[in-house]
């Protein structure tokens, strides 16, 4: 058992480091549990047989995710008797799409998957975005079963409910609300994620520490080396970041409120990737873990938090090995008016008024609605430069 302090949020039992946890999404009707722990994959077939008896799986999944993981469900859906049918995309953001969303919708029906039936979403949250909307459109809806395999969808992309694809016109523009009925994050399923990929899903984590939990992001600048690596705390930190998730999801599930909160860092992270093409050069994470940096930057400049904060958050971030400036992305980003261009294009502006994120410290973030763009564009200017 770790001697760190565990975060706040998190019951840890005594003496069972790798126990799995179980949180819960308090969603009235919709309420659903959030497993974690390491090889659960391997009991996915006796969690879903005991949760929908009878019901078969259509498990979709992409080449990656199938090649490392797919085996194993099967054989656990074998061993349950479950009887299955597998949807198989390419990796990457582009299956996010119309012709994606064919794919996987056709593949469900050729499969005869009926409303009582489930959709198992295997894989990281391009996986989890697809299949998440298919079963909300096929059908009328199926429930999905997510069983996410980066550390950014266990912690963040599988649990809430929004699913959907890209437009040409933009990210996630096509997509409904479609709250999964059970999550299962088997922890040891990111041993195989590639490292950036496991690092970027980590400022996911830090995220929820920045935005609300001061104890939490003090536990994380000791114990983020054993998240990574798995030999320390990875399922608590998943746990408490799922904690962290669903109390704000339960609070306001469409996001017309405190939901916002958990777009710390996208704002200007969103431009960012954006401004990258949305390619291999900046991951979301990563420009996430920018935009974070930024935010709090910002937050200092206007007086509402420390010089401190900024740094504290900043130097986590860069400790971890992530971005945490406008300079660390390689290549050509657009100049400041394209920037300030795709930051307003984003959808957390409304009428307008630019919304972010800012935080009066660590922990102690809030959604500040009418920042003056003026002094956004001149605070960017200069980070550019930085
Ligand atoms: P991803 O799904 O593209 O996965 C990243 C890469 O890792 C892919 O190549 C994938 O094949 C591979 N991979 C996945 N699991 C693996 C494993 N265990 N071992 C080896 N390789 C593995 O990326 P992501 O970062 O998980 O998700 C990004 C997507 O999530 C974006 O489309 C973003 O818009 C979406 N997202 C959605 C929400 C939401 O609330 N719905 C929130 C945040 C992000």
């Amino acid at each position: 058992m770790s001697s760190v302090a565990t975060p706040s949020s998190v019951s840890v039992p005594q003496g069972s480091p790798a126990a799995p946890r179980t949180v819960r999404v308090e969603l009235g009707a919709r309420a659903y549990d959030i497993a974690i722990g390491p090889g659960l994959l391997g009991e996915i077939g006796t969690r879903i047989a005991a949760l929908r008896p009878g019901a078969r799986v259509a498990i979709v999944t992409d080449q990656n995710v199938a090649l490392q993981h797919l085996g194993m469900v099967e054989a656990a859906l074998d061993a349950a008797g479950i009887g299955f049918s597998t949807v198989i995309v390419a990796p990457g953001e582009g299956s996010k799409s119309y012709a994606g969303l064919q794919q996987v919708a056709e593949g469900l029906i050729a499969a005869r998957v009926e409303r009582r039936d489930l959709v198992l979403a295997l894989g990281g949250g391009v996986v989890g975005d697809l299949a998440g909307f298919a079963a909300a459109v096929v059908r009328r809806g199926v429930d999905v079963v997510q069983a996410p395999t980066t550390l950014l969808s266990q912690v963040d992309s599988s649990v809430g409910g929004k699913t959907g694809i890209n437009s040409p016109q933009g990210k996630n523009l096509v997509g409904a609300f479609h709250q999964p009925v059970l999550v299962v994050a088997d922890t040891a399923a990111l041993d195989t994620l590639p490292a950036r990929e496991l690092r970027a899903g980590y400022a996911e984590v830090a995220k929820y520490g920045l935005l609300g939990d001061e104890k939490l992001f003090g536990w994380l600048e000791g114990a983020w080396r054993g998240i990574l690596s798995g030999d320390g705390d990875r399922v608590e930190a998943v746990a408490a970041s799922c904690a962290a998730k669903a109390a704000i999801v339960a609070r306001d599930e469409t996001e017309t409120g405190d939901r916002a909160l958990l777009n710390l860092g996208h704002t200007f992270g969103h431009a960012l990737e954006a401004g990258a093409g949305f390619s291999q050069r900046l991951l979301h994470g990563e420009a996430v873990s920018i935009g974070m940096c930024l935010a709090f930057a910002y937050s200092a400049r206007l007086g509402l938090c420390s010089g401190q904060d900024a740094v504290r958050a900043q130097r986590h971030l860069e400790a971890v090995g992530l971005p945490t400036r406008i300079a660390d992305v390689p290549g050509e980003l657009p100049d400041t008016d394209g920037l300030m261009t795709l930051i307003a294009q984003d959808k957390k502006v409304s009428r307008g008024a630019l919304t972010f994120i800012l935080a009066r410290g660590i922990g102690a973030a809030f959604v500040a609605k009418d920042v003056d763009a003026a002094s956004v564009r001149a605070f960017l200017e200069e980070m550019r430069a930085a």
